[in-house]
């Protein structure tokens, strides 16, 4: 056995991070084994042929009081930019409408709701509000009821058909790429209350590589370290077998925090009791296929979701104009809707989505074939965890079951309470808890 550590986190998304940094903060001796070429996880950037993307995450939310005075800690607060203005043009059947991201009273004015549907917006807004002193945005399970309920069912019993049509259906499928039949309600009834009255989310000045860069500062992270095998045995340290590079080794611990995407962690541990097991086999992710096209020339700025109804395989449409300071292209961001994201996973497409989206895109951008200078096909196999009906409380009843036993191996990860980047840096807090408690 080459080495020992207090504490060795397997995976450098933003849980894995945010627990290291507290736990090397308390004076822990940490390594980080992350199996990709960069640190973050679902958050950073890549720059393909001058294509700049985001790998994950574009937005941080600003309703987590535990998130911000991270950030705070971290000092990234003053590198926050507040993004304002936050809607999108929606394209339907029969006509364009603006949908507002952030809910407030200017929902009241999205076009086709019925006037019955725009009355219980009072009421429905003030129970939301009620609602925030017993929810919480980093957990899904704070909202036990919804987590009973699908998306679309609530909607409909809570709001009407036409909120959910025209409002909830376009902002989930373009922003989440979430169906609301899939998943329950207990994200949408856990952050909204904490989402009304406030008129920004945020991005950092430094891109978003800059949050997972500030965590990492004065860690021990090693990348392209796949770790195969992870005992936590009766007696003796913790083991964990891991590739790094072209070599096997095993590293001891005396504990281990499990920090990959849910379905990646049954497979990492033997021995584990039956019920856990079941859990982290159960997580399920969402496929997400998004082309980048950097342009020859420049474009306005826009942004389009659209209707479910008769929509086509394009469900978010983004024009970036250039920055000449950032030394940036025009580029065009065409996100596939779920469905198209399927059919291309069952036909092999993967590869390249431009065939997918082509017809569409030529519709929404006439000028494309003037301007088309290159694309990048990203896909992510794992986008979100998918929170369905009465997960949050499976979740939930995981973690408790952590809580409550002995063993020197932790798992967290924004599959065990919210998919957001907050949500896995609660899950993050949570762990580092629990090892500095042992
Ligand atoms: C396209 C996209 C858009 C998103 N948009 C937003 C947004 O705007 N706002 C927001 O708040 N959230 C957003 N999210 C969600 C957010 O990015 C995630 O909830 C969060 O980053 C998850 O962090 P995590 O640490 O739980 O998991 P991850 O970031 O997935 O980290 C897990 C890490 O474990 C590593 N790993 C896996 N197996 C092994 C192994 N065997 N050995 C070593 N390492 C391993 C992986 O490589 C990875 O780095 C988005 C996600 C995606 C994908």
């Amino acid at each position: 056995m080459s080495e020992h550590h207090d504490v060795i986190v397997v995976g450098s998304g933003i849980a894995g991070l945010v627990a290291a940094y507290r736990l090397t903060r308390a004076g822990r001796s940490v390594r980080i084994l992350e199996a990709g070429d960069q640190i973050g996880g679902r958050v950073g950037e890549r720059d393909t042929r001058g294509i700049r993307y985001n790998t994950g995450a574009r937005l941080l939310y600003p309703f987590s009081r535990p998130f911000n005075a991270l950030l705070d800690d971290l000092g990234l607060t003053g590198d926050l930019i507040p993004v304002h203005h936050l809607s999108a043009q929606c394209i339907g059947p029969d006509g364009d409408w603006l949908v507002e991201l952030m809910p407030g009273p200017k929902s009241l004015m999205t076009p086709g709701l019925s006037l019955g549907e725009r009355l219980r917006f009072v009421p429905y807004g003030l129970s939301m509000l009620a609602a925030r002193a017993r929810t919480d945005p980093d957990d899904a399970a704070s909202a036990p009821a919804a987590d009973a309920e699908p998306l679309d069912a609530y909607t409909r019993r809570r709001m009407g058909p036409n909120v959910l049509a025209r409002m909830v259906e376009p902002i989930f499928r373009g922003t989440r790429a979430w169906n609301a039949e899939e998943i329950s309600a207990a994200f949408f009834a856990s952050t909204t209350p904490h989402l009304i009255g406030k008129s920004h989310v945020n991005v950092l000045k430094g891109g978003m590589n800059q949050l997972p860069a500030t965590l990492a500062q004065g860690s021990q992270v090693t990348c392209n370290a796949r770790v195969l095998a992870v005992e936590d045995p009766s007696s003796g340290p913790c083991r964990v077998t891991a590739r790094i590079g072209e070599d096997e080794t095993v590293l001891s611990a005396d504990h281990v925090l499990v920090a990959v995407e849910g379905d990646r962690a049954a497979p990492l541990l033997a021995d584990l009791p039956p019920e856990d097991r079941a859990f982290l086999d159960s997580v399920r992710y969402n496929s997400l296929g998004v082309v980048h096209y950097r342009l020859s020339g420049d474009v306005p700025a826009r942004m389009n979701f659209f209707a479910r109804d008769g929509a086509g395989p394009i469900a978010t449409y983004q024009q970036l104009p250039a920055n000449a300071a950032k030394g940036q292209a025009a580029q065009i961001y065409a996100q596939l809707s779920p469905e198209a994201a399927r059919h291309a996973a069952e036909t092999g497409q993967t590869g390249d989505l431009h065939p997918i989206i082509e017809d569409q895109l030529r519709q929404l951008f006439p000028g494309f074939d003037a301007q088309y200078a290159d694309r990048h096909t990203q896909w992510i196999q794992r986008k979100l965890p998918t929170f369905s009906t009465g997960y949050a409380m499976q979740a939930k009843a995981f973690r408790d079951r952590q809580d409550a036993s002995a063993r020197r191996v932790t798992f967290a990860g924004d599959y065990l309470q919210q998919s957001l980047v907050t949500g896995a840096a609660a899950s993050g807090e949570r762990a580092a808890r629990r090892i500095l408690g042992a």
